[in-house]
Formats: C-alpha cells, structure tokens, sequence
C-alpha cells in the first residue's frame, strides 16, 4: 500500500490485515519501488515525492501485480485516465474497506482464473466449452442467454467454493456496475430450471454460490 495520509494507513493496513492480507505501507514512491516485489499494489497517486501516475507507469514495468489507484482525485475524468493507464480497477476516496477488499478479491480472482480456467471443462455431468461459449449437461446442450452463460462460466472455474454475489456482479456485469446484488438471483433461478437436477447451483445464505457436482 503507497499511501502518505498516516491514518488512512493506518486503519486500512488493519483492515487488510484482518482479511488476511500481510499488507507492507509506504509513504513514498521510492519506499515503493524499495518494496517490491509484492503480490498487489494499492496505490494513492497524491504522494509527497514523485507523481503517482509517474510511480504507476515505473511499477507497470518492473512489476507484474495487479494495481489498484486509490486516489481522492475523483472525476469522471481522472476514473477514465486511471483506467485508461491500465489499473485493474480504481477507487476514489473516501471508500468503505469492505468495497476495497471486494475488488481487491475480484482483481485476484480474476488475475488467476485467466491464467487458470482450462478451454473445456467437466463439471460432473456439466461440460463447458469456453471456446464455442456453450454448455451441455449429460451431453445435451442447454440454451443459456449470455448472462446465464458468464455465470455458469464463472462458477465453473473454482466448484466447490463458494463465490460471492459481489465477485459474480464484478466478472459478469463488470467492476464498475453499480446496482442490487439480487439481479443474480433472478439469473441463477432461471439457469437452474434450465441446467436440472443434474447439476447443483447451491445458495450459500448471505454470501453467494457454490457449484457442486451432486454425483
Ligand atoms: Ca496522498
């Protein structure tokens, strides 16, 4: 974490902490550089010695972990330049630590389900082919709309753990989509219907899905 602002420091490391991070903060862009490697970056363009975005573009290449700009330079156009450098996601200030540790995770998840998700995949009696973008059940192929299908998709990468509503909205709607979490179980019931007994979308109560395959 680059942060200068000692409190928002101080209350985020123990946040991160909390979730399980092992976060190091620095105040400076060059404590930054010091710090690496590191496995991710939380990074706040306002620093006392050397621009963010100038600090952004150095870390972009002497380091492959995702970055996420934490800034209170907050306009639409400062969101679209922060994006358009290449961030993995961006958050302006003030933000809830809960919103940040969502898209940190979803950032993860993402980053490691690119390089993770197989072509075609079997899922008990499921079978995903994410080239053709289409999916069978005991070899039957299923209709789904292409929110049905990103979310199956999702749910494919990692069965048996749960994923939460929030990850499914960032992967399938987007990170930066604002709106109610309950849309997903609109889709999921109609998926369901359509997948049958074969194939098991359970609700973990107050957090999300879980795929498992019920053979
Ligand atoms: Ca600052």
């Amino acid at each position: 974490m680059v942060e200068d602002d000692r409190a928002i420091a101080s209350a985020l490391h123990r946040a991160l902490e909390r979730e399980g991070f092992s976060p190091v903060t620095v105040g400076t862009a060059a404590d930054a550089l010091n710090a690496l490697p590191v496995d991710f970056v939380l990074l706040d363009l306002g620093l006392p010695d050397r621009d963010g975005v100038e600090l952004f573009a150095r870390l972009r290449e002497v380091s492959p972990a995702p970055v996420i700009i934490v800034t209170a330079r907050g306009t639409e156009e400062d969101r679209v330049a922060g994006l358009d450098l290449g961030a993995d996601d961006y958050v302006v200030k003030p933000f809830g630590v809960r919103e940040l540790v969502a898209r940190m995770n979803a950032v993860l998840r993402r980053a490691g389900s690119r390089d993770a998700a197989p072509t075609d995949q079997r899922v008990g009696a499921l079978e995903i082919d994410r080239r053709a973008r289409t999916v069978h059940v005991d070899g039957v192929e299923i209709a789904c709309t292409p929110k049905e299908y990103a979310i199956i998709e999702f749910l494919a990468r990692d069965p048996g753990s749960v994923i939460t509503r929030q990850e499914l909205l960032d992967s399938v709607w987007g990170a930066n989509w604002y709106g109610s979490t309950k849309m997903i179980d609109v889709h999921v019931a109609a998926l369901r219907k359509k997948l049958g007994d074969a194939v098991v979308i359970e609700t973990v109560r107050g957090v999300g899905f879980r795929l498992v395959d019920p053979r």
